[in-house]
């Protein structure tokens, strides 16, 4: 059966790093819905007008208008794939339980303390074409593509602290919900990303046999 996976995690959790190198490991179709977003607005589509404003504030953008996206994707697609930063809600979760049907889905949630995430968000910028992290101090050029590293907006503090009240009040109810499917793998997000890769590696390892 092809290996799905979500990824959740408070922002600056690692989500995007470990998700894209899983992701590559397994050969798995990538999306994530932060980086679809914020191209959109870059690109100035009609998603990107819709998602401004909650970006902006440091808002999740609302369900009518993440639920269809990603089920159209999902449909799209006939082998393994691997969610970065949906779902985030119960509605959305619901949504993508009921589209998969009997299609297996396993959550990977990242957990880190508050004062960790605060400390990488202030130094972390990400890639404008492929959307890699990487951390102050490495350039503004990136490694895998050339494209220029900046700052994300919604980084910034205040943007954050929203981030993380928006996180801690809908994507948190998503652990119980997983869990009680039997559908949740929590993951410790502290130390270098290569830490945190041996452990979500393990994990997977371990989803594959089951
Ligand atoms: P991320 O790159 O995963 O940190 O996402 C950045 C921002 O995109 C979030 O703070 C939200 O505003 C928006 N976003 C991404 N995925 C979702 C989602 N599933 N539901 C609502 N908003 C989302």
């Amino acid at each position: 059966m092809p290996l799905r996976l979500v990824f959740l995690g408070p922002p600056a959790s690692g989500k995007g790093t470990q998700g894209r190198r899983i992701a590559e490991e397994h050969h798995l179709v990538y999306l994530s819905t932060g980086a679809l977003l914020r191209q959109a607005v870059r690109d100035g589509t009609d998603l990107g007008a819709a998602a401004r404003e909650s970006l902006d504030r440091g808002e999740y953008v609302p369900d009518e208008v993440m639920i269809p996206l990603v089920l159209a994707w999902v449909r799209q697609q006939k082998g393994g794939w691997l969610l970065d930063g949906f779902p985030r809600s119960v509605p959305q979760a619901n949504a993508l339980l009921a589209e998969l049907g009997q299609d297996k889905v396993v959550a990977m949630i990242l957990e880190v303390s508050d004062e960790e995430l605060r400390r990488r968000v202030a130094c972390r910028l990400e890639c404008v074409v492929c959307h890699r992290v990487e951390t102050e101090g490495s350039g503004v050029i990136c490694p895998s593509c050339g494209g220029e590293l900046q700052a994300r907006a919604d980084d910034s503090a205040g943007r954050f602290e929203n981030r993380l009240a928006e996180y801690r009040e809908k994507v948190l109810p998503l652990v119980p919900f997983f869990q009680s499917f039997g559908l949740a793998r929590i993951v410790d997000g502290h130390g270098t990303p290569d830490e945190v890769f041996a452990r979500v590696r393990q994990h997977v390892a371990e989803i594959r046999r089951s």
